[in-house]
């Protein structure tokens, strides 16, 4: 189905707290062979909390992590280039990949580039992890839009290219990039160079996409479409325009910031930044309950302990149910309704309607599950006080 496309990928889906295993099979551009390596725990983070809170006890290295230190900027992607300015977005080619055939035209195409730029949208609401939904690309001539829901089992073989350290990836603000090509495709980035990484550098002031667009291409751009949903297809016109905006500038970018850079001795200094980031391993975040201490404490809400263990029991809850279905917690119940909820601690199906309404769906067909998740939170002198007080 469009609106729940991980029904295709159901057989892959796994929302336990077991370590990511990394998806690769071949390791295109090695200098070392492919191997998982399991990091062990380490002493100092103790198992009970602190400071690796949201840190698994375990996690597969990166499997690129010596390829991303092993690689040196050359000097064509440290010294200033010629002026090669960007042609308008309606100047330019866009090509829509969502088959094999569209795939191995892109590739082609990107084989013969020095440099791409790379973007990506992901969906996080009616998913419990998240998966990525768009895919582009830009080279210097350009835009390409990769379907990369229809496409998620193939994407892995842009490998050959992302991980060629003699082509130059650039993105803005790569974290979490990084995380979604390793999580989804099993691709890793050996040679990228992060625009937002070099906007710091430059003490900017402002790091974000945005600011660049402007103050470098005079392009004005929406960022409201960050949020939009991007599962539906055929994406619309304004979607689009959005998703070539954020990678369609990003070469002209790189030459512009590159050579500001090169200006003050920093460039080499981007790079490294780069690797760093591309060198994280894709971790999965383990649930802890105790983490709705801290959601409390951001409401500010005076809560007294019977209200705290029913919150608590909630927050359990609901990850439990996210997990199984499929879902966000954040769609199964919505912080600020987990809290009303909390404050009312309802025994009753007519009191969870009344403290929670509209009910969200979840919670709508699973009443006498989170009912009955309630009353086990309860302590014992609430429950004895309810007996003496009907
Ligand atoms: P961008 O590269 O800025 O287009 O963002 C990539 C993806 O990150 C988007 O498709 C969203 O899923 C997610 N994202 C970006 N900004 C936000 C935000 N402020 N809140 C939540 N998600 C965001
Ligand atoms: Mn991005
Ligand atoms: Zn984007």
């Amino acid at each position: 189905s469009a609106s729940r496309p991980q029904l295709r990928w159901r057989d892959e889906i796994d929302n336990s707290d077991a370590p990511f295993v990394p998806r690769l099979r071949a390791k295109p551009n090695a200098l070392v062979p492919l191997q998982l390596v399991l990091v062990p725990p380490s002493e100092e983070a103790g198992s009970s909390g602190g400071r690796g809170r949201a840190e698994p006890a375990t996690w597969y290295a990166n499997p690129y992590e010596r390829e991303i230190s092993a690689f040196a900027p050359s000097d064509a992607q440290l010294l200033p280039g010629p002026d090669r300015p960007f042609a308008p977005l309606h100047a330019t080619p866009c090509t829509w990949v969502d088959s094999e055939a569209t795939l191995t035209h892109m590739r082609a195409r990107l084989a013969a580039a020095a440099e791409i730029a790379i973007d990506l949208e992901h969906h996080s609401y009616r998913s419990y992890r998240g998966f990525v939904c768009l895919m582009q690309i830009s080279t210097r001539d350009e835009d390409f839009l990769v379907d990369a829901i229809e496409l998620r089992g193939s994407l892995h073989l842009l490998n050959e290219t992302l991980t060629n350290p003699n082509v130059t990836k650039v993105l803005h603000g790569c974290d979490s990039d990084v995380l979604w090509l390793q999580r989804d495709f099993g691709i890793y980035l050996v040679g990228a160079f992060d625009t937002g990484q070099a906007a710091r550098l430059l003490e900017l002031p402002s790091y974000s996409l945005a600011h660049l667009l402007s103050h470098y291409c005079a392009v004005s751009t929406n960022k409201a479409y960050q949020l939009a949903d991007w599962r539906i297809r055929p994406l619309t016109e304004e979607m689009i325009a959005y998703a070539r905006d954020d990678t369609h500038y990003l070469l002209y970018l790189y030459d512009r910031l590159r050579a500001e850079l090169h200006g003050r001795g920093l460039c080499a200094a981007a790079w490294a930044r780069t690797a760093e980031l591309c060198k994280q391993a894709h971790k999965v975040k383990p649930f802890d309950a105790d983490e709705s201490a801290a959601l409390l404490r951001r409401h500010a809400a005076p809560l007294s302990a019977a209200q705290r263990a029913v919150h608590r029991a909630l927050y359990c809850w609901r990850d439990a149910m996210a997990r199984a279905a499929d879902e966000s917690s954040g769609y199964v119940l919505p912080n600020h309704l987990m809290l009303r909820v909390a404050m009312a601690m309802p025994r009753t199906p007519e009191q969870l309607h009344a403290a929670c309404h509209p009910l969200p769906p979840v919670l709508g067909y699973n009443s006498a599950s989170v009912l009955s998740a309630i009353a086990m939170a309860l302590p014992r002198s609430a429950i004895d006080h309810e007996k003496k007080v009907p």
